[in-house]
């Protein structure tokens, strides 16, 4: 039995179908990825571009959340600044009458801060209309992607569901399944009164909301109902529509491998006179949830984050265990670093060691968040607060205790090397017995070196 719940939620997803289906998406998504940025020349231009519009947006929060919500008044929306995630769902609950029928596009934020949980403990009745979110409804799961909520199942397993809960004929093809999934919505969207959905950027000089999809349900939230409420981070703003251009130039590439998503919708202000649809009623909820408190600290760079979800399919980890190993909203190596930010260290502090530290998430970022140092700095904190597992901890010990006693640590390398002569083949070590075994069934070690890098340097006293 273990204490480490990251270990009891990822060990048994090791090997299972549900690390299979991953595996077969991250393994999809990198590929088209990698054509994509590969398509596209001015694609490391633009990532450095994007990071500077990130990184000031960020530092200059306040401003331009003032800019925004004076804007989105101009053009007749409504601002609602909730500063943690019961007042952003008491926000919404006041804004929405009983009897609603509410309809909801994908949205992680919303996610975070529970609402639809909020919302029926209320009585309302809310149906997730994206395909990914409507198939966890029927499941009654939650999301293992940031991008791709549902790419923990396989078509067989949407096929009984489909058939389970919604009495459709048995099938596996997914133009059937999509069809079934068009057609029970359909009749939704039209008699719903309130569409809550996120939105990817806040557009701070015009008020403008965007949100960025390859399903048409988020244009139905946006337009048929009588009330559109749109959940925004306070983070997620850009200053102008230029800015927006190089947001939208890398987001697509790096999540989908698309040059640009099926549907980028800019939604400024409600319906007008005279505008054949559109909502009566546009409300933008600005969440903070700690947010704020982020900026000018060590982590102020992780407010940059696009939820591209690219970070998620080039990690060792999250691709053998997925989403739910994380037993946070936010997975991979971007949950790893937010997740103790936003919902506490101490449940969430040890995510930091799901890591192998290889930096392929910081080489596929857009905008070049450098997780693998906020992942270190995270693993200092749960050091100091005495909470790093206990390999980790003794390991670190014990080596602190030779690098302290040049001799002793000279002595090690040289006994390292002869122990590891009979196991090694041109220098390299492929199998190791006992439990390094579970290292090498992945790794590949090189064997010490025959003059360690102190005797090279002259530093080795005992040379
Ligand atoms: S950290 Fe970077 S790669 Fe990961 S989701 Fe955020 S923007 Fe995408």
């Amino acid at each position: 039995m273990n204490d480490s719940a990251f270990l009891t939620r990822a060990l048994p997803l090791l090997a299972s179908d549900e690390a299979a289906a991953i595996k077969l998406g991250t393994d999809r998504f990198r590929a088209l990825r990698t054509a994509a940025v590969a398509a596209y020349p001015p694609m490391d231009d633009m990532r450095a571009r994007a990071a500077e519009i990130r990184r000031h947006a960020v530092s200059n929060l306040g401003h331009y959340v003032a800019q925004f919500v004076e804007n989105l008044q101009t053009v007749g929306g409504v601002a609602h600044i909730a500063s943690n995630a019961q007042e952003a769902c008491e926000v919404i609950q006041g804004l929405i009458d009983p009897s609603s029928l509410i309809v909801k596009s994908k949205s992680m934020l919303t996610e975070e801060i529970a609402l639809n949980e909020a919302l029926e403990r209320q009585g309302h009745r809310v149906v997730e209309t994206d395909l990914g979110e409507f198939i966890l409804q029927l499941a009654g799961g939650t999301p293992s992607h940031i991008i791709a909520p549902v790419i923990h199942m396989n078509r067989a397993q949407i096929g009984g569901l489909f058939a389970e809960r919604l009495q459709a004929p048995y099938t596996d093809d997914p133009t059937v399944l999509n069809d079934i999934a068009r057609g029970y919505l359909r009749e939704i969207f039209l008699s719903a009164d309130v569409g809550i959905s996120g939105a990817n950027f806040g557009v701070a000089a015009t008020g403008s909301i965007v949100t960025v999809t390859n399903e048409g349900n988020g244009r139905f939230i946006t337009t048929a109902p009588r009330i559109h409420i749109a959940v925004l981070g306070i983070e997620r703003l850009v200053p102008n529509f230029s800015e927006l251009a190089v947001m939208l130039e890398v987001l697509a590439r790096s999540a989908t491998g698309q040059p640009l998503s099926v549907y980028t919708n800019v939604v400024t202000g409600p319906r007008r006179p005279g505008e054949p649809d559109g909502p009566e009623e546009l409300h933008v909820v600005l969440v903070d949830n700690g947010r704020s408190s982020l900026v000018g600290g060590e982590f102020e760079e992780v407010l940059s984050c696009i939820r591209c979800g690219a970070c998620l399919n080039v990690c060792p980890v999250y691709r053998e265990v997925g989403g739910h190993g994380y037993g946070s909203v936010y997975s991979g190596p971007i949950g790893a670093v937010l997740s103790p930010l936003l919902f506490g260290e101490a449940a969430f502090g040890e995510l930091a060691y799901a890591s192998t530290l290889c930096g392929a998430c910081l080489e596929v970022c857009p905008v070049g968040i450098d997780l693998p140092r906020m992942l270190v700095t995270h693993r200092r904190r749960e050091a100091v607060a005495g909470r790093a597992p206990d390999p980790a901890a003794s390991l670190a010990r014990r080596y602190s205790g030779l690098a302290l006693r040049p001799s002793r640590l000279g002595w090690m390398w040289r006994l390292a090397r002869l122990s590891t002569w009979p196991l090694a083949r041109s220098g390299f070590i492929r199998r190791l017995p006992g439990p390094g075994r579970a290292w090498t069934d992945h790794h590949v070690l090189r064997r010490p070196a025959r003059r360690s890098f102190r005797r090279t340097q002259g530093t080795d006293s005992e040379t």
